[in-house]
């Protein structure tokens, strides 16, 4: 296995960021090595995500340690619309970030902004997508209350983009690029708050957009062709709603794709391509970081999109995806009637590679995987079929299965001397339609 060059160093000079989530300090690392410039995540007790993050300050000064002596930046997320008892705490928490060196904070606040640019007035702030800047003059007004960058609305459509850039051509653009969207306007939905009490735009949101319902009829309702649905959450509660052979999903959005088309928006003054998922898998963002590294990367070298890239994010779970607002009013396309949950994947992640205290290259299993199945092995800038050879558990004994979350084993492939390190394993379910990006080295 040659070295494996590190993705982090070849971005073009001119390239927009690659901006990726990190949940915690692993998918950090991941981020970096399959290709981000630059990660976000979350401020303690003031992001969006709550309840998936985990940065604590410890953990934030180790991932702007790491990423700094990396050269790549970090956005720190303090994004949630405030209320009165967290101003106090919000003022005491900015004051131990700003000591951490953070390379901006992601707010939406109007009073955080305010009182953010009285405290750290040299801390560059970028506009949350939560405060839904839609239009030019916002981001005229925002600009005046200092903020550096604008995290544009997702609902906003190209031309309005490219629009915006000409309006004002001094404020930095970032857009989101994939990923999962919502049903509403961001930083605008009530449903989770209504369905749960679990209020979206304090970082709680139980994603009630895509469950899946019960249906109901009564004789009457039959004569007349209504029908209602049952949240399954919720027994009891009623809404009038159609059925199909796959159930009832009422607003149920599939995932956001734009790898097809980051020239127009780099032409249109995007300087930061951003994708979404902090509760994503570390596999997840591994892959979707490298494919969107790769698109980036070509790009800059005038080379035709391939559609390799799209082949490499079926691979990840997902909803299936769609352009959402980029060229126009989504219709019915835009949404997923089959299943609530992120089920499509060509491939099925097992686990992934790391070096030890000891100096050993660890597999680390995340689900089943036995000896005989073969595996895609993918690095920042590799990948290889080959077949699990062996496994050694903790205490040395050869066993023939790994089960998920049983920690981590000495693994042999057949072909390959040394396991790489930091590389994602998956079982190819369906070798026709793993077929990858690039054909490098495949030995099986
Ligand atoms: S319920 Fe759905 S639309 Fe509302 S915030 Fe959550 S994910 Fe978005």
């Amino acid at each position: 296995m040659p070295a494996q060059p590190n993705l982090s160093k070849i971005s073009h000079p001119q390239a927009p960021e690659l901006l990726m989530p990190a949940g915690d300090i692993q998918r950090l690392k991941f981020a970096f090595d399959y290709g981000a410039d630059a990660v976000y995540l979350g401020a303690p007790l003031f992001s969006l995500r709550a309840r998936e993050n985990e940065f604590n300050l410890e953990e934030l000064e180790k991932g702007i340690q790491i990423a700094h002596s990396l050269k790549k930046k970090v956005y720190l997320t303090a994004n949630i619309f405030a209320r009165n008892l967290k101003l106090k705490p919000y003022k005491q928490a900015l004051a131990e970030w700003i000591k951490l060196k953070p390379d901006a904070l992601i707010v939406s606040d109007p009073g955080l902004i305010m009182v953010t640019k009285e405290l750290a007035p040299d801390l560059d702030m970028h506009l949350s997508v939560q405060a839904n800047c839609m239009n030019w003059e916002s981001v005229k007004f925002w600009q005046k209350q200092g903020i550096t960058r604008i995290i544009l609305s997702r609902e906003l459509r190209l031309t309005e983009i490219q629009e915006i850039k000409q309006k004002v051509p001094d404020i930095e653009l970032e857009a989101f690029v994939h990923g999962s969207i919502c049903i509403a306007f961001s930083g605008r939905c009530l449903l989770s708050h209504y369905m749960s009490y679990r209020d979206a735009n304090q970082g709680v949101c139980d994603n009630s957009c895509r469950y899946e319902f019960n249906t109901y009829h009564t004789p009457k309702s039959v004569e007349s062709g209504e029908y209602y649905i049952e949240d399954l959450r919720n027994k009891g509660e009623f809404y009038q709603i159609d059925e199909d052979e796959n159930g009832s999903y009422i607003m149920n959005a599939k995932d956001l794709c734009l790898i097809e088309h980051l020239k127009e928006l780099k032409e249109a003054g995007v300087c930061s391509f951003k994708v979404e998922g902090r509760t994503k898998s570390v596999h997840y963002v591994a892959q979707v970081a490298r494919a969107y590294r790769h698109a980036i990367d070509e790009m800059m070298e005038n080379k035709p999109f391939s559609q390799t890239w799209i082949n490499d994010l079926e691979k990840v779970a997902n909803r299936g995806y769609h352009k959402g607002f980029f060229m126009g009013q989504p219709n019915y396309t835009a949404q997923n009637y089959d299943t609530s949950v992120a089920r499509h994947m060509t491939q099925k992640f097992a686990g992934i590679t790391t070096l030890s205290d000891e100096g050993k290259i660890l597999f680390e299993v995340r689900n089943r995987i036995e000896v005989g199945q073969t595996v895609e092995v993918i690095t920042p800038r590799d990948h290889f079929t080959d077949t699990v050879e062996s496994f050694k558990n903790k205490d040395g004994i050869e066993v023939n299965i790994a089960h998920g979350g049983t920690g981590f084993f000495e693994m042999k492939l057949r072909h390959t001397p040394v396991l790489p390190e930091n590389a994602i394993i998956s079982l190819i379910e369906n070798p026709d339609l793993s077929q990858t990006s690039k054909s490098e080295s495949s030995n099986d």
